[in-house]
């Protein structure tokens, strides 16, 4: 991870590049801000920035040996301490079990979520926990003889995770640590950190990310489409997890709207070639869409019939939506309403249970074509 891959924080990160070369490197530091804004990714980058060899005066090189091994997370000195779960075969599980696993997740994920990370380590619905063992862990690692890096660093995820007794027992490690050893704790909820922790840190508090910042960032996002990357900055106030969820929701429901619309123009137009055409793409695309789209079926339907009504408080079509029912609503009324609901339920529960799809699509399409012009 180098700065440049992390998306604006250009103060925070010029004060972390200044911390190295003006020498004053505390030896532990505390990132305290929301989800979503990069903190942890930071903190990696400015580890990999102390360790690496060919470093710039903004950023590190990102070829070294160093660099490489920070890219995998497989450098000697870097200890990683994350919330983790108990399981049946692991009673007293500490962050080197789940290591593999944390790799493979934050490689992915540089902008992690709690949620997320317990939901990939934990088949139920478990609290994560940085248990009392890992104490003893963080302790043994760092008294270690440094492998090769000139900082051997310890990075704790969320300490406010942390089981009391685990936090009790680093009090004193983190006071005083062996030579050149940095501690980065990285947090989202500072107040529930007991205060003698707090104390022993220099604290740097990252904001949300900047929204141009994050428009910018947007729009080489590979999801993005049609969408407009400073609506979708601004609609995820600074937040990087959210700005993704946003992208694929929206990238679903203009799928969804696409074929939607391509089903009732060839079905009105009683075009059988069309139809066809139509019900061998959307066979294509698996269960779990076909689900989603025929929910939006439902849905959008609806909001047709209701709009006819001139009831925009029940409305909730977006630009693109509203353009294509200002002409479409009047086509669906009291006499089709129902029998089409019934088919798109029925097509719902029949993909559900495993049917034969292209059945179920082919035979919705030619009914659809149908009541669409009642
Ligand atoms: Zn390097």
């Amino acid at each position: 991870m180098q700065f440049k891959d992390v998306i604006g924080q250009r103060p925070t990160k010029a004060l972390l590049v200044q911390l190295f070369r003006e020498q004053r490197v505390p030896h532990a530091i505390m990132l305290i801000g929301p989800p979503g804004n990069g903190k942890l990714a930071l903190a990696l980058a400015f580890a990999q920035y102390l360790n690496c060899c060919g470093k710039t005066d903004t950023d590190s090189c990102g070829v070294c040996s160093s660099c490489l091994k920070y890219k995998k997370l497989i450098h000697p000195d870097l200890h990683f301490t994350i919330p983790v779960v108990k399981t049946s075969t692991l009673t007293k599980p500490t962050s080197t079990d789940y290591l593999p696993k944390w790799r493979e997740y934050f490689i992915a994920n540089p902008y992690p979520l709690y949620e997320r990370w317990i939901q990939m380590i934990s088949e139920e619905n478990k609290q994560g926990m940085i248990y009392v063992d890992e104490a003893s862990e963080i302790i043994q690692k760092l008294n270690r003889k440094s492998y090769e890096a000139d900082y051997k660093v310890s990075l704790i995820w969320l300490p406010e995770t942390m089981h009391l007794t685990c936090a009790n027992k680093i009090l004193k490690v983190l006071e005083e640590p062996p030579a050149n050893t940095l501690f980065i704790l990285v947090t989202e909820e500072e107040q529930r950190l007991i205060s003698t922790i707090r104390s022993r840190c220099q604290t740097i508090r990252l904001p949300r990310i900047d929204e141009q910042d994050l428009a910018e960032s947007l729009a080489t996002h590979p999801v993005l489409a049609e969408n407009n990357p400073y609506d979708i900055a601004r609609l995820a106030n600074g937040n990087f997890i959210l700005a993704e969820e946003l992208l694929k929701d929206d990238e679903v429901r203009r799928y969804n709207h696409r074929q939607y619309t391509s089903l009732m123009r060839a079905g009105y137009g009683r075009n059988l070639q069309d139809l066809l055409v139509w019900s061998d793409e959307i066979s294509s695309i698996g269960r779990i869409r076909q689900l989603s789209f025929l929910r939006y079926c439902s849905d959008f339907t609806r909001e047709n019939f209701m709009s006819n009504f001139k009831q925009p408080e029940l409305v909730t079509m977006d630009e693109e939506e509203l353009k294509f029912a200002n002409k479409f609503a009047p086509f669906i009324h009291d006499k089709n309403v129902m029998h089409l609901f019934a088919e798109f339920e029925k097509s719902l529960k029949d993909v559900a249970s495993n049917g034969n799809v292209k059945a179920i699509f082919t035979d919705m399409a030619l009914k659809v074509s149908k009541l669409i012009r009642l």
